[in-house]
């Protein structure tokens, strides 16, 4: 790289301008080497050493390096970072290039090797088993719009799921946050597009083109055959199948035939509904705490997986959920069998990710050899199912789908070793006794090996050196090796042997009889890795023709996983199978929240289950009650039963009669919501307003202190007309959380709201938190008591009470905060109690201090504090 443009330099910055925005990962021997920003970039993300080399312009170069058998670590910590890679390969040998060279008539000892990108590496696009997190899905999202409607393309090429879907406009980032994408394409013109999406010419999401690329790929005239695809999905799957093709030069990976969903086809949730409910991460960004980590019990990533991909996208169809259900009941009722399969697909390989691997042309001889314990589990579980008798439609469904590849396995099963090696360039994972010629030439090698050692012995005996030896290595290849002292004997012409090399101790011989059995083990070694190689073709190809049943099989895997994991669940915690209907009630009986639960579990503390029961004349449940009295928990927990329930699976609780749920809202309160950039108020109401605009009669929304975010009358005015247009505008179940005592007023104008409240108790002077829901209002505010289990030391609470009582004394006198608001006309605005006057003020409170309990420091103060009031208001 030195001097101002030698033709590796050259060659270096052209491959670097094809890479883009992409670090260029550029082979040098051993090594991957990066050059100039990317080397800076690369330093500082991987914390290794940034070297120079040569100069450029006039400047060093900056460069750092990975060794290229490391290469995988280093990647999979650019990737996080979320970096992207071109890796730049050589694409022929030295060798080749002297001869190329000399062919053009260069010197060939300048000749410089070729290289070229052979892959891109991006979040999207991974198959290695070490970039991807086993039990997490890995989403590459194309998103296309035409004519105003919306298409999105998605696809985990770890395991060659597609579906295409329509989505409305509004409801994008909605669906975005159901995906979950590890990175999104959009055509280069698209309004807005964010900082991390990946913008690819307007050309590549053509419908025409997606259309066509589809058939190629699978082999048919019309797509009719996999569903119904509106343009809008076929110009983003045109988009995502370009895309991929850029970034596998050409090589597609694993793409099975896409799945058509109809537009709100699962019950919706927008992000800060899934933000709020933690269902795949917990507020503080990891799996841990999160709804997902509280259910799953799936002994295999896939299970695992199609878990995470239910709970993120509940059923809208009764009969798709009661099939579900019945599976779980079933496995529920079989503890024993249920158990036999757990075992046996604890030990499974990841199938689909396997056949991934194999498809996108990276797989090892380690993944075939998993393809084959794959489905040879498959079998077993298939014939131990058919076993049982009255087995539920689910399990009928799947049971086709996990048999019928006896000739693969049988094939795959006397070609492989028992364990075969990720490494496919040394050879060795072709069984014994598969291939008569191959066993020849292994012989050939083994005989010549036998043959070497037996010439050690009979050399030490015609030289009389006992320490002669025949070594190995990876330079010389075989030579004979004598200490020096005994050198003179063998550099005799006559001895037979030849001289190699002198080193520091010993030197080096060859002999006529030693390089005939070397050529005779190189040869054979050649041949025999030629002929291992061809078997490795030939049974990837074999594997990639029946690619969309292997697939179909691991799929039909995960969802026996997930139907046993929740049967699991639903043993270890005394869950229930939810009844569905299409009605519009919901009674959930002794419900828990399960992470909440888990949690007090862990610390010996017990939950207190409570019930929810709404139905259309007693839909909008109005919570008081002290803070942690547990608000929070029961308006979630109600959530993440219906979410659980319409994603096929068992709930925390004694009953649960749900009412198809079309679309959940969850709303917190701006001050709980501190981690946002922008206002947290505004925040709060753009999500608030969006439930008014999306929410239908059959969704259920919680709303968890909406309006704290503000001052006390904005707040609660805010507060007061979201609850009026949730009951009688929108008219859906609802829970509503608030520590706004006014809003009890509520019940008077709306007919289908009840007030109910988290009790407490106070019990020697403390306050006893129970935890349990009762009906009726809050009798009073517990957050001096609170304050005081808290922590805040005696002298200020004391000197809350009074300030506290005052206020109450106030609210006799006019009515309090909500004063009036009980005649006001629907939706009319809020006119705000008049503030007192400061001189009544003060007197008011001069007149409820009681003197008696004063320290004479306290009065002082007080007298202090009244002095400045009186002076801030009649300077
Ligand atoms: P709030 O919203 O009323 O302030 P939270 O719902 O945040 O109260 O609950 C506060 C804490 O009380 C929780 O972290 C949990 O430890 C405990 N808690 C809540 N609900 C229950 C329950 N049903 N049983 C037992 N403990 C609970
Ligand atoms: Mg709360």
């Amino acid at each position: 790289m030195a001097g101002k443009s030698t033709p590796m330099m050259e060659q270096y910055l052209a491959l670097k301008r094809e890479a883009g925005d992409c670090l260029l990962f550029y082979r040098m021997g051993d090594f991957f080497e990066l050059f100039f920003e990317d080397a800076r970039i690369a330093a500082g993300v991987l914390d290794i050493a940034l070297t120079s080399r040569g100069e450029h312009d006039g400047d060093a170069v900056p460069m750092c390096g990975v060794p290229v058998h490391a290469a995988e670590g280093y990647l999979a910590r650019l990737i996080k970072a979320g970096c992207r890679v071109a890796i730049a390969d050589q694409v022929e040998t030295p060798e080749e290039a002297k001869l190329r060279a000399k062919a053009e008539g260069r010197p060939s000892s300048k000749a410089l090797v070729k290289r070229d990108i052979i892959r891109f590496v991006t979040a999207g696009t991974l198959t290695e088993e070490a970039l991807l997190e086993p039990r997490r899905a890995n989403l590459l999202v194309a998103i296309s719009e035409v004519r105003g409607a919306i298409g999105i393309a998605s696809c985990d090429i770890s395991t060659g799921h597609m579906v295409l879907e329509d989505c409305p406009p509004d409801m994008l980032s909605a669906a975005l946050a159901r995906l979950g994408p590890s990175e999104i394409v959009v055509a280069e013109d698209w309004p807005s597009a964010g900082e991390d999406m990946i913008l690819r010419p307007r050309g590549d999401f053509s419908s025409e083109a997606g259309a066509k690329s589809l058939q190629r790929l699978h082999e048919v005239s019309t797509l009719d055959g996999f569903g119904d695809f509106s343009r809008t999905m076929l110009s983003a799957a045109g988009g995502l199948i370009a895309y991929l093709d850029h970034v596998g030069r050409g090589t597609l990976p694993l793409l099975l035939p896409p799945r058509a969903i109809a537009d709100r086809a699962t019950l919706a949730m927008d992000e800060a509904t899934r933000t709020s409910l933690e269902i795949l991460e917990s507020s503080n960004g990891g799996r841990t705490g999160s709804l997902v980590a509280a259910v799953d019990r799936c002994v295999t990533g896939a299970g695992a997986r199609l878990l995470a991909e239910d709970l993120s996208a509940p059923l809208l169809d009764r009969q798709t959920i009661e099939d579900r259900l019945a599976l779980v009941q079933f496995w529920l009722d079989r503890p024993i069998d249920r158990a036999d399969l757990r075992d046996i697909m604890r030990g499974l390989p990841d199938l689909g990710r396997a056949l991934g691997r194999i498809v996108a042309g990276r797989g090892s001889p380690r993944d075939l050899g998993q393809v084959r314990d794959g489905l040879f589990d498959a079998q077993r579980i298939c014939d131990s199912m058919a076993a049982h008798g009255d087995r539920p439609d689910l399990l009928d469904a799947l049971l086709p789908a996990l048999t019928g590849h006896g000739a693969l396995i049988d094939h795959l099963q006397r070609a492989l070793v028992e364990s075969p090696p990720t490494e496919r360039s040394n050879g060795g994972y072709i069984a014994d006794g598969f291939d008569a010629s191959l066993d020849e030439l292994r012989e050939v090698s083994g005989n010549a090996r036998r043959a070497i050692a037996a010439m050690e012995a009979r050399y030490r005996d015609e030289t009389g050196i006992a320490s002669l030896k025949i070594k190995h290595n990876g330079v010389l290849g075989y030579f004979i090796e004598v200490p020096s002292r005994h050198a003179d004997a063998l550099m005799d012409p006559e001895s037979g042997f030849a001289h190699r090399q002198t080193m520091k101790g010993a030197v080096r011989f060859n002999s006529v009889a030693l390089h005939e059995e070397a050529t005779r083990i190189a040869e054979a070694g050649g041949h025999a890795l030629a002929a291992e190689e061809a078997h490795f073709l030939e049974l990837t190809a074999a594997i990639e023709a029946v690619q969309r049943t292997i697939a179909a099989t691991a799929s039909a895997l995960a969802r026996l996983d997930v139907a046993t994991g929740h049967a699991e669940r639903a043993a270890e915690g005394d869950w229930c199978k939810p009844e569905i209907d299409e009605g519009d009630g919901l009674a959930i009986m002794g419900g828990r929240h399960p992470v909440v639960e888990a949690a007090l579990a862990s610390t010996g503390e017990r939950f207190v289950a409570n019930d929810c029961q709404l139905a259309p004349d007693n839909r909008l449940w109005l919570i008081g009650g002290p803070n942690m009295g547990g608000k929070s928990t029961f308006l979630r927990q109600n959530a993440l039963i219906v979410l659980i329930a319409q994603a096929g699976g068992f709930v925390p609780a004694s009953s649960a009669r749900i009412g198809l749920v079309d679309r959940l809202f969850s709303r917190v309160g701006a001050s709980d919501n501190l981690a946002r950039g922008r206002s947290t108020f505004m925040v709060e109401m753009v999500e608030t307003a969006a439930i008014l605009s999306q929410a239908t009669d059959r969704s259920f929304v919680i709303l968890d202190e909406v309006g704290r975010g503000t001052s006390t009358y904005d707040g609660l005015a805010l507060a007061w007309a979201v609850v009026e247009a949730v009951h009688s505008t929108i008219a859906c179940r609802c829970l509503f959380a608030t520590h706004y005592h006014e809003l009890a007023r509520l019940a008077e104008s709306c007919e289908a709201l009840s007030l109910h409240h988290v009790r407490a108790r106070e019990w020697q002077g403390d306050l006893v938190l129970l935890h349990e829901l009762a009906d009726g209002p809050a009798d009073r505010s517990y957050g001096l008591a609170v304050a005081k289990l808290a922590g805040v030391p005696p002298a200020v609470v004391a000197r809350a009470q009074q300030v506290l009582q005052k206020l109450e004394a106030a609210r006799e006198e006019t009515g309090g905060l909500a004063a009036g608001l009980g005649e006001l006309p629907l939706f009319a605005a809020a006119t705000p109690a008049a503030e007192p006057e400061p001189e009544d003020d003060l007197a008011a409170k001069l007149q409820d201090t009681d003197l008696d309990a004063l320290s004479p420091r306290e009065a002082l103060d007080l007298l202090y504090a009244w002095q400045r009031e009186l002076k801030s208001t009649n300077p």
